[in-house]
């Protein structure tokens, strides 16, 4: 996911998604050409929904329970420095 950032980061984009109302709001999507991140929306942990989208971008084939899975082993495995390195990428993009 580093190397994902690093060799595109014009493909992850932070912004305001105005897709859904609600509970059903869009916090993030990936269409293969952008991983997009709704960093307003207030459910919205960025490295966990950048790690989800990143996930489809890697594994089209999964399924969304596939994917939410892997997304909750990989929060929980995360280091404390792994955590750091994220979110400074993030950061830097936002
Ligand atoms: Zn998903």
């Amino acid at each position: 996911m580093y190397k994902l950032i690093d060799e595109n980061p014009q493909s992850f984009i932070y912004k305001k998604i105005n897709v859904g109302r609600g509970k059903n709001k869009v916090i993030g999507f990936c269409d293969f050409e952008e991983i997009v991140v709704d960093p307003y929306h207030t459910d919205c942990n960025p490295v966990s929904v950048t790690i989800h989208e990143s996930l489809h971008w890697f594994y089209p084939e999964w399924k969304e329970k596939r994917v939410l899975r892997e997304e909750k082993r990989i929060m929980q495995n995360l280091s404390r420095c792994q955590l750091k390195r994220i979110y400074r990428k993030i950061y830097k993009l936002l």
